[in-house]
């Protein structure tokens, strides 16, 4: 099977590596830009397509995008993207800094076009990331090797392929036509027969567990529907403007520098205004479905709290889940015939980066400042990692906000790094920042 060669890797066209693409045209030599290749798994650049229903709304400002709070004057800001598609009247109309996720998404896709340097495979997955050393044991660049069974050797990679979905234990011997992720919510259940009135449940009491709540009342409506949570409800999530600042890519620095127990309380008092959370507009629209589903005498929609799947299991053609009442310890069993689960992600790194610290022997993922992973020696070539430095680098990290500067950040590295090897230098020089300053 083929190999190519490039210089820059990036595995996952995510808004992460998709910055990283902006960053690296806007302010890479043409040499570097020209040999660098973003892969992606998918046959077309979606953001989250799992939930990407039409009516779902960002999170997050609009400029908050892949480069505006960087260089608000690029080509590649939101902006110019509603101004070249014609939208830029009917947005400022809408009167909101909250997009809708279907045009985030075709921003997204949008830049991944619009790029005239780096280029970008899609429907090209890779498996495995792997060290390359030479002779004497030093490593030289990285390999990875894709489904189709070529390869791709790199100087520099960067990994930002989002978190791997959490699936619960208890799930674990359930067949995978009766289990889904929210990850794959849109394609899977546009493969069910939407007039069948299925027993179905949904596990999880955050944003992702209630969308699928509310998507489920269009997408099967003749379904019989319960939504489990361990919680005591569905809460708001509890971003004021006063901690929202702690989302800003300045805020990175102070984090990035605090002292362990610092970091600690920061990532915990945040914890809510992110994760295990609803968005308070959600939680109304759902609010009025279930009491007009009570006030017409439908009774197929229920919100069960305070209770866990203890466990599952396939018997005979249907799926009996155990649930224990976290107030009583009563056992009891729910007949259903499609779980749909709202569970989120896997805290720790994805499978591809434990693999690959693994073969570099590393007892601990850890990246420096500028989210080069730490392997001990700064001659190596470089390996960044994005969207999974929450520990080191703060609440934001996984979000839109500081995507724009971490992109800045990486590619500051790599031309630092690049200069380094080229004077000779072992380790390269310390990274200067590149773009606008903060
Ligand atoms: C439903 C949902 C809504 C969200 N809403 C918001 C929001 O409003 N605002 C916000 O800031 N954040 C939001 N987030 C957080 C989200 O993580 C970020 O917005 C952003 O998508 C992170 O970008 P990323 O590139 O790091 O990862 P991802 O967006 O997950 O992109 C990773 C990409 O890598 C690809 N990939 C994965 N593995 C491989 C592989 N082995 N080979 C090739 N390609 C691979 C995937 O197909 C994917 O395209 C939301 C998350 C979810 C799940």
């Amino acid at each position: 099977m083929s190999n190519r060669e490039v210089e820059l890797l990036a595995v996952g066209a995510g808004p992460a590596n998709l910055a990283l693409a902006v960053a690296l045209e806007e302010l890479a030599p043409t040499d570097l830009a020209e040999n660098s290749l973003v892969i992606e798994r998918a046959r077309s650049v979606e953001w989250q397509p799992g939930l990407l229903m039409p009516w779902a709304k960002s999170q997050v400002s609009f400029l908050k995008d892949l480069v505006t709070l960087r260089d608000p004057r690029s080509r590649f800001s939101f902006l110019n993207y509603l101004h070249t598609v014609g939208r830029l009247d009917s947005f400022i109309n809408m009167g909101s800094f909250l997009p809708y996720r279907i045009e985030i998404s075709d921003y997204l896709a949008w830049v991944a076009d619009s790029l005239a340097r780096v280029r970008i495979q899609l429907g090209c997955g890779c498996t495995a990331v792997e060290p390359r050393r030479d002779g004497r044991g030093r490593l030289t660049g990285w390999l990875a090797r894709l489904a189709d069974g070529s390869t791709v050797t790199s100087r520099y990679l960067v990994l930002g392929t989002g978190r791997d979905p959490y699936l619960p234990g208890a799930f674990a011997d359930v067949p995978g036509s009766r289990v889904i992720h929210s990850t794959q919510y849109r394609a899977r259940v546009a493969q069910l027969s939407r007039e069948l009135p299925y027993r179905v449940a949904v596990v999880g009491g955050a944003q992702s567990a209630a969308e699928m709540f509310r998507a489920l009342r269009e997408d099967l409506p003749n379904c019989d529907l319960t939504l489990i949570m361990r919680s005591i409800g569905l809460r708001a999530d509890e971003l004021t403007k006063f901690t929202n600042e702690l989302y800003y890519p300045s805020f990175v620095d102070e984090f990035f520098t605090a002292q362990p127990e610092g970091r600690v309380q920061i990532l915990a008092e945040m914890e809510r205004t992110n994760y295990r959370s609803t968005a308070p507009d959600m939680l109304e629209s759902l609010y009025a479905d279930l009491y007009l589903d009570r006030l017409t005498g439908q009774h197929r929609r229920r919100i069960v709290t305070l209770t866990d799947v203890s466990a599952a299991r396939e018997v005979s053609d249907e799926l009996v889940l155990e649930l224990t009442d976290r107030k009583t310890g009563a056992v009891s069993t729910l007949r259903r015939d499609l779980v749909f689960l709202g569970t989120g992600f896997v805290r720790e790194m994805p499978a591809l980066m434990r693999r690959l610290a693994a073969d570099l022997g590393l007892d601990q993922i850890t990246v420096d400042r500028r989210y080069r992973l730490v392997t001990g020696d700064l001659s190596e070539p470089a390996c960044y990692l994005q969207g999974v430095n929450e520990e080191t680098h703060g609440i934001s990290d996984s979000l839109l906000s500081v995507a724009a500067h971490r992109a800045a950040d990486i590619t500051g590295d790599i031309l630092a790094h690049r200069l380094g090897a080229a004077d000779g230098h072992r380790g390269g020089r310390a990274a200067e920042p590149v773009g606008e300053p903060r």
